[in-house]
């Protein structure tokens, strides 16, 4: 514990107290609003050191196994700027953000003996590159009397108050679902501090770094035609969800989830804030519920709420089965043996060259933006994995690198359950390509939107041009451009 020293001069005395010091450790949970560790830190300790550190193993020094780069460009400006609208909000409340880039256990350790802290609060995360740091600080921290104390502040619902262990935590959505909803309320989010109290230890603030300093030769801008220009923050996150909910209205629209593949109103777009804990899920609940309470369409409310118990599963998910989320053979062990390794294969679907054009679309939407819409990764994935049959790893890891809402515990649990290796292995999802592009691309919008080269398709046979016959071809006059890949397999499949 730091020593202060005060001096009264007119009583001409000496008192000596200690400052209970403690660092708050930002991590996946950038923001102000109800942020468990960070009032822990404000109700235990005179003074709190907010500190955030950029993982220089997940933006310059590791890959994937596949080689991908662990963060993609999206994603890394994304934080960036979740980064430094964190702190502005602390500036604003008389403190500052500490920042550095290094190893958070080597970095966070540092800072906590230096400051003399006793503490170092943060909220756990669950999942094993983030547990392994967290473990490593702690590690550190105890050879020094200091420790970790640790929140939750991720999900709609705390795991103590589950009816069950998180061991016991049901294997299907459906089971789960009912199981929280009937016994287990939504706790009401906690306020953003008013005033954060003042820093007295000397410690360099340090430089929010730009992409440059991450070694990224892109800026991270997404493309023109992205369904949201995504924005880092806090601030930006809860202005979306007043204009999502209040302001637009657009919630009005929002009946099953995620139907859509193109435009912004079709779902939330809220998973970006939500992955980098922008936004607090029980506040987007919260408002939810008034939305209701004021005569809010009550579908829209259920399927949103709806969405957010996903993600809540998949994290329950992940602690209960932990590195097997990752594992080729899933949580059930069952590798299909057919699955291959197919660098060339994958390539093509990287680059939205299948020849199948609902999915070379979702490709180049994702590879442009770092986006895709809920059906369009059910599809795409379906496609990799059971179409292509490649390992659906290598799918997983593409999109951990590209996604600026990726999410441990929904990417690599979503990608369990379409390889059908998830904890419910009836939920095997094998999409039939064709019937979902003329179902929710029905004009085929979308995918003149991102294949130009069909642009001058009649709608008709916009979705398999695989199958368009030569007097087809005549009477297009040469307006399929040639551009346009070959399909990897053949669409007349679907239609049988
Ligand atoms: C193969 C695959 C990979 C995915 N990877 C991710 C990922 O890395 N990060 C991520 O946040 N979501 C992931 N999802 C889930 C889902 O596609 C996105 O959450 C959703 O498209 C985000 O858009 P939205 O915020 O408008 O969603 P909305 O439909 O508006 O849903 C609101 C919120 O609920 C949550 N949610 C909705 N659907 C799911 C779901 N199936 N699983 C988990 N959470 C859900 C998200 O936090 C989302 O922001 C993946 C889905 C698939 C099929």
């Amino acid at each position: 514990m730091a020593l202060v020293l005060y001096f009264h001069q007119s009583l001409k005395l000496t008192i000596l107290m200690y400052t209970k010091r403690g660092i708050m450790w930002f991590r996946q949970d950038l923001r102000l609003h109800d942020n468990e560790a960070l009032t822990e830190a404000l109700q235990y300790t005179d003074e709190v050191i907010p500190i955030y550190v950029f993982d220089e193993r997940q933006f310059r020094e590791q890959t994937t196994n596949f080689g991908f780069r662990k963060t993609g460009a999206y994603r890394a400006k994304f934080i960036i700027e979740s980064v430094a609208d964190l702190r502005n909000s602390l500036r604003e409340r008389g403190c500052d953000l500490i920042v550095r880039v290094g190893h958070p256990e080597e970095e966070v350790f540092q800072l906590a003996r230096q400051a003399k802290s006793s503490w170092v609060f943060c909220n756990r995360e669950r999942t094993p590159d983030e547990v392994y740091v967290q473990d490593e600080l702690e590690k550190r921290l105890w050879s020094v009397g200091q420790e970790i104390r640790y929140s939750r502040g991720k999900m709609l619902y705390y795991t103590a108050d589950l009816p069950f262990p998180i061991t016991h935590t049901p294997d299907t959505f459906s089971q789960f679902k009912k199981e929280v909803e009937r016994y287990v309320p939504v706790r009401e989010p906690l306020p953003k501090p008013a005033v954060m109290p003042d820093i007295t230890v000397r410690l360099e603030a340090g430089e929010i770094p730009g992409m440059e300093d991450l070694g990224y030769e892109q800026s991270g801008e997404q493309d023109r035609r992205a369904a949201i220009q995504h924005r880092g923050g806090e601030s930006a996150g809860l202005q979306h969800l007043y204009d999502y909910v209040w302001e637009d209205r657009e919630i009005e629209h929002y009946c099953q989830m995620s139907d859509g593949v193109a435009g912004e109103g079709y779902s939330t777009k809220f998973s970006a804030w939500l992955a980098q804990g922008c936004l607090s899920p029980k506040l987007i609940y919260h408002h939810l519920k008034s939305y209701g309470e004021q005569g809010g369409n009550p579908k829209a409310v259920e399927g949103v709420f709806h969405a957010l118990l996903w993600r809540d599963y998949h994290r329950f998910m992940a602690k209960k089965y932990q590195e097997r989320v990752f594992a080729k053979g899933g949580v059930v062990d069952q590798a299909d043996p057919r699955w291959r390794n197919d660098e060339h294969l994958l390539q093509k679907w990287i680059d939205g060259k299948t020849g199948i054009p609902f999915i070379d679309a979702n490709m180049r939407e994702i590879k442009a933006t770092g986006y895709m819409s809920n059906r369009g990764r059910q599809n795409v994935a379906s496609f990799l994995v059971h179409d292509l049959q490649v390992n659906w790893q290598m799918g997983a890891e593409y999109f951990e690198s590209v996604l600026v809402d990726y999410d441990p515990a929904s990417n690599w649990g979503n990608w369990n359950s379409i390889a059908g290796v998830g904890s419910d292995p009836r939920e095997e999802k094998r999409f039939n390509i064709f019937s979902q592009s003329t179902r929710y691309d029905a004009k085929g919008d979308f995918i003149r939107e991102w294949l130009p080269e069909l642009a001058d398709l009649p709608t008709e046979k916009l979705h398999q041009p695989d199958m368009l016959s030569s007097s087809d071809e005549e009477a297009l006059n040469g307006r399929l451009s040639s551009d346009y890949a070959e399909a990897m397999a053949s669409t007349g499949k679907w239609r049988k």
